[in-house]
């Protein structure tokens, strides 16, 4: 449909001789899914939503030729009824602060001038005109930490790949983005891919790594496209390669394709995986930081991490520590769903409550209904519920109640769901994604999985429930990786907070 859209945008401006005064320039996602396609006219700054192709013509002929706003495409506030007509003024935008999605839906992402226009590379610039310490101390003062949801303090994480010499480092960017729902890496590439290029040559500069390595899912088709195009850009206009902007600093990157395997997500299956073998995790240390690809230093960070370094030298380290909470410094993009109003892709400040991302942002719960529970940290986290609401989301406060960040995944339940069928799905998901080497992950995850089947159809004894609690916490504390240890919370979790549910399951059979 985007693409149909684009066509008939073309063909009507074509029609009316306007080539030369309108361009019409596909961007990267508006996060605003729930009301896409959104066209945007510039300079008006209007917003439209939920285009379909055959609105185009009008949208040219009124609005583009005669500058009359075309009032039924344009958001329509619930609670006022009032047609907003600019973005910033809708209340899914109000409370979002974008930093690493910057330039998504602002810049062509195939072209790296309109990057370049909005200072792309000038980071990288100032970077390289600092000693590699000095850009170490700033990412380190700047509080960013791991946005793939490990919450590791990201410059320190630098400062260990930087200390240990080698004749080869790399690089390596996690786009390898497996939470069910989640889509935040995607879309960063999809709509702003030159802030990864420029960020990773800022990292290899700073830990002394010539190659660069992005780690990303077949199944991400335009999102590769547009990596790829990026590099090639990067390349002509000597951002990559050999003496970068004058200076000796070497750095190149290349692609490397996933299948799509959950555990892939964890740096040494990661890294495995690159090399060509099985996607296997292994125990630490050694650390990727030590020896990671082939043997050598080896720095991972994900995409979103990535999308933060350049803004951190742009603005300063003390600009961005100025965001968020005391230990959790900056924004963090949501890709929220479930039963919301606005499903989207959202970035808010750290310290941002739920109830502000649900009620607010989300626009609340889909047809009315009551809202239930939220789970936050995809299949690795828990849900959190009415009473932590008010709670102000970091990396230490989810934990605190059970869950976690994650890579920022958020769906929301409604008063319809049932918590032990929630439990069910996310278990299932990770039976089927365990790689099987870890006996606790591989047997385990398959009897809870079991267990919860016959729990949610009627079929589970009270027995089974202790059995449920008992085996989550062995896979817990015995599984090799993250992927098994984390496993069971979404049961632990939901068993916590809705025990009611299983045990009406067991006992009224239903
Ligand atoms: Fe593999 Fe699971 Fe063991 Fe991790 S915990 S190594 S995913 S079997």
């Amino acid at each position: 449909q985007s693409n149909l859209i684009v066509e008939n945008l073309e063909r009507y401006i074509k029609e009316a001789n306007m080539e030369n005064q309108v361009q019409v320039l596909k961007t990267g996602c508006f996060g605003f899914c729930e009301k896409g396609p959104i066209v945007k006219i510039l300079p008006d700054n209007t917003f439209y939503v939920q285009v379909k192709p055959e609105d185009v013509e009008e949208l040219v002929k009124e609005h583009v030729i005669k500058g009359r706003r075309v009032d039924r495409l344009l958001y329509q506030d619930p609670t006022t009824s009032e047609h907003v007509e600019d973005s910033k003024h809708m209340d899914f935008y109000k409370k979002q602060q974008r930093v690493a999605l910057r330039n998504c839906g602002f810049i062509d992402p195939d072209n790296i001038e309109e990057y370049i226009a909005r200072d792309g590379y000038a980071a990288l610039g100032m970077a390289l005109s600092m000693s590699t310490q000095e850009v170490i101390d700033e990412v380190k003062k700047s509080g960013l930490r791991g946005r793939g949801g490990g919450g590791f303090p990201t410059g320190l994480k630098w400062e260990f790949a930087s200390k240990n010499a080698a004749d080869q480092k790399y690089v390596v960017c996690n786009a390898d983005e497996g939470d069910p729902g989640a889509f935040m890496d995607r879309s960063i590439l999809e709509g702003d891919p030159h802030s990864i290029v420029e960020a990773m040559a800022i990292c290899g500069y700073a830990i002394g790594a010539t190659k660069g390595l992005v780690y990303i899912r077949a199944e991400y088709p335009l999102a590769v496209n547009r990596l790829q195009t990026a590099i090639r850009s990067a390349r002509e206009y000597g951002l990559l390669g050999k003496n970068i902007l004058g200076t000796d600093f070497e750095f190149d990157i290349e692609i490397k394709f996933g299948a799509g395997a959950f555990v892939c997500g964890e740096e040494t299956a990661l890294i495995h995986s690159m090399e060509g073998m099985r996607g296997e995790p292994t125990t630490k240390p050694p650390f990727p930081a030590a020896s990671g690809y082939w043997g050598k230093p080896t720095n991972v960070n994900n995409v979103e991490t990535l999308a933060n370094i350049p803004v951190i030298f742009l603005k300063g380290a003390d600009w961005f520590a100025s965001i968020g909470t005391e230990k959790s410094k900056g924004t963090k993009v949501f890709a929220l769903a479930g039963k919301i109003n606005n499903v989207g892709l959202i970035e808010v400040p750290m310290g941002t409550t739920l109830r502000e991302v649900i009620y607010d942002i989300g626009g609340g719960i889909k047809d009315g209904k009551k809202f239930k529970a939220v789970q936050t940290g995809g299949p690795s986290g828990g849900c959190l519920t009415e009473e932590d609401l008010d709670t102000p989301i970091d990396f230490d406060n989810l934990i605190a109640k059970g869950s976690m960040m994650g890579s920022g995944g958020m769906i929301v339940m409604d008063e319809d769901d049932c918590m032990p069928a929630v439990a069910k799905f996310y278990l299932e998901f990770t039976e089927e994604e365990s790689c099987g080497k870890c006996t606790p992950c591989r047997i385990g995850t398959k009897r809870l999985s079991e267990i919860l089947s016959k729990i949610v159809s009627g079929k589970g004894t009270e027995e089974d429930l202790e059995i449920l609690k008992e085996l989550s916490q062995v896979i817990r504390d015995t599984a090799l990786c993250g992927l098994g240890q984390t496993a069971p919370n979404p049961v632990l979790s939901t068993l916590n907070k809705f025990e009611d549910e299983y045990i009406a399951h067991v006992r009224e059979k239903r």
